[in-house]
């Protein structure tokens, strides 16, 4: 399995690391080519605007959007989950408009800028650590998203077929079981497309 990190800015070698301790390869995107090469796409966190900005400049958009399409899976962390977003809190222009969700950008405020916590996440048998900086919420999801796990009452993980969303950081520990996760979505498209 290739699993590629969308590398236009933010944490990128952080998910590398934890994709390869995963057990597949982890490869750094920085070309719409490359798109071609991998099974799945990491978008990282780091700052969705400028990921964003990055984006619609080296014409990352409908590309992305094509490989969702095609059952491929995407993962957004942080402001890679602000980027799958079909809508976002205040009059902000959302960017790829896959996720059926309503999200709010630097939902926590001041007092908790960052913070780890213990999760329960659906799908991983005991808590998951999640480092949460400058995170965003999720304050809606359409009936075909599926809640992974919330904190103290709001939405923080959650999947919609083979998008898989997360406000906090799971490349910044070593409890990397969200990327074993998302390694398994790639291989079940991988074997639910054979012979197509
Ligand atoms: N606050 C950032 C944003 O709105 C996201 C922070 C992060 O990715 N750690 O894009």
């Amino acid at each position: 399995m290739n699993i590629g990190v969308l590398a236009l800015q933010g944490a990128v070698a952080e998910h590398i690391r934890s994709i390869e301790l995963a057990g597949a390869k982890g490869v750094p995107v920085k070309r719409v080519e490359q798109l071609a090469e991998i099974d799945g796409l990491i978008i990282p966190g780091g700052e969705s605007t400028t990921i964003g900005k990055l984006m619609r400049k080296y014409e990352f958009m409908e590309p992305i959007r094509n490989f969702a399409a095609e059952g491929k899976p995407v993962f957004g962390t942080c402001a890679g989950l602000i980027v799958l977003a079909d809508r976002l809190e205040g009059d902000e222009e959302p960017h790829l408009r896959l996720m059926n969700m309503k999200v709010a950008r630097n939902a926590f405020g001041r007092q908790r800028e960052s913070f780890e916590t213990d999760l329960d996440v659906k799908g991983i048998d005991t808590p998951l650590r999640a480092v949460f900086i400058r995170a965003p919420l999720i304050t809606e999801v359409g009936d075909n998203v599926d809640v992974l796990s919330v904190y103290k009452g709001e939405i923080v993980t959650a999947r919609q077929g083979n998008l898989l969303a997360s406000s906090y950081h799971p490349e910044l520990t070593d409890d990397y079981r969200l990327h074993e996760l998302f390694i398994r979505m790639a291989k079940e498209r991988g074997t639910s497309h054979v012979g197509h």
